[in-house]
């Protein structure tokens, strides 16, 4: 079922003394969820993921805006009638029931020409169980079962109805880390499986880039982003974004260009083109730094954190915007650390630049040499 969102606001009235001014949680969202795909509501809290996974539930009004669910508009249907499944952070299942009846309880709920009899109802149950594999917990009490079983039934009574949309609040944030991981491979594949259409709300990046077929990046009730995840993550928009995607994050420094080149601090690091001359932040994705004994871009040597495969050189430059500069860079290199600075050449296909006054990306040619001479001086 396709998903369109068009021009939805939500705006909160102000509570009290304190809280005064009207909140506007979600802020003239338009988009569309194609039929059968994953797209992950990704952005830090507050920023109105849940406001916005509740008006697609219906368990919101908007203030202003449709919702249609392939041609139908839904706006005014209430929730029980929109054909959605939910699945919260805190599992919610009712602790004096079996796992076997919480799962059922959906469907018992049914009334008129809808209700269904006790052995349809008894086998769907049990296709949802053996969906997200707890078939054989069900005469189990949720009191006897780990998060993740838990968290597994509460997937199974959304899954229950076979509803047309499903809706997942932060649904592993209460597991440890390895559950974390177990339980979105397996909430991946019951999607790719079943082929709801779903909506993943989750404020940690490599979750929603893990797990989505497309990431909608979120501010302060604000759609920054749409897209591919890679995509995204090779190409944001602004600085919010890039710094909202990748870990270790992006490195921040202040600079400006001048003449063709990019400057940090005092050393022309890149070459420009089709920019004009500004100061600016420049990004550099921790995979963008290249060891090079004459590299252009030097820094103080901090210390080196081996990771396995790959070796994370933690450094610093007065331009940095954050304290430390992180480079990852495969192990089998040699850090050179004379004089306890250490250089780097940069991909620029890794750089990024945003305007100092508006943190939107510059767009422009970044080029690792001018006239064929790299800024290092090499002759290439
Ligand atoms: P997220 O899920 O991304 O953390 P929410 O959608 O819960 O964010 O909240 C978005 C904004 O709306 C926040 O500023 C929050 O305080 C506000 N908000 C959410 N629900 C209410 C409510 N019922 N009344 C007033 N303000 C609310
Ligand atoms: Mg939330």
């Amino acid at each position: 079922m396709k998903v369109v969102l068009q021009n939805l606001t939500k705006k909160f009235p102000g509570r009290g003394r304190k809280h005064a001014e009207e909140v506007t949680a979600v802020n003239d969202f338009t988009f569309e969820i194609p039929d059968g795909e994953l797209v992950g509501l990704l952005g830090p809290s507050g920023c109105g993921k849940s406001t916005t996974l509740n008006l697609i539930s219906g368990l919101l009004k908007p203030t202003g805006g449709r919702i249609f669910f392939g041609e139908d508009d839904i706006t005014e249907l209430p929730p029980e009638n929109r054909g959605v499944g939910l699945v919260f952070q805190n599992y919610a299942l009712y602790p004096h029931l079996t796992v076997k009846q919480n799962i059922l309880f959906p469907l018992q709920n049914l009334k008129g020409k809808d209700k269904l009899s006790k052995a349809v109802m008894l086998e769907k149950a049990n296709e949802a169980a053996r969906l997200v594999q707890i078939d054989e917990l069900m005469d189990r009490k949720p009191g006897e079962l780990s998060g993740g079983q838990q968290q597994r039934v509460a997937i199974a009574r959304a899954l229950v109805k076979m509803p047309d949309v499903l809706l997942l609040d932060e649904p592993l944030s209460n597991l440890d880390a390895r559950l974390r991981l177990q339980t979105r491979e397996e909430i991946r594949r019951i999607q790719k499986e079943t082929g709801i259409t779903t909506v993943f709300v989750t404020h940690d990046q490599e979750e929603a880039m893990s797990i989505s077929d497309r990431i909608v990046v979120m501010k302060d009730g604000i759609v920054q982003q749409i897209g591919k995840p890679q995509a995204v993550y090779d190409d944001p928009v602004n600085l919010f974004v890039a710094r909202f995607l990748g870990t270790p994050p992006i490195n921040v420094f202040a600079g400006r260009c001048r003449d063709g080149r990019l400057y940090v601090g005092q050393d022309a690091v890149l070459g420009v083109s089709g920019i004009a001359d500004q100061e600016v932040y420049v990004g550099v994705r921790p995979e963008g730094f290249v060891l090079c004994e004459d590299g252009p871009f030097v820094c103080r040597f901090g210390s080196v954190e081996v990771m396995g495969r790959d070796i994370s050189v933690v450094s610093e430059h007065d331009a940095s915007v954050g304290p430390t500069v992180r480079a990852i860079i495969s192990a089998e290199n040699r850090v050179d650390t004379t004089n306890g600075t250490v250089r780097f050449s940069l991909k620029p296909q890794k750089v990024f630049l945003f305007s100092k006054e508006t943190e939107e990306r510059i767009q422009g040619g970044i080029t690792e040499c001018i006239n064929g001479v790299t800024m290092s001086g090499r002759r290439l």
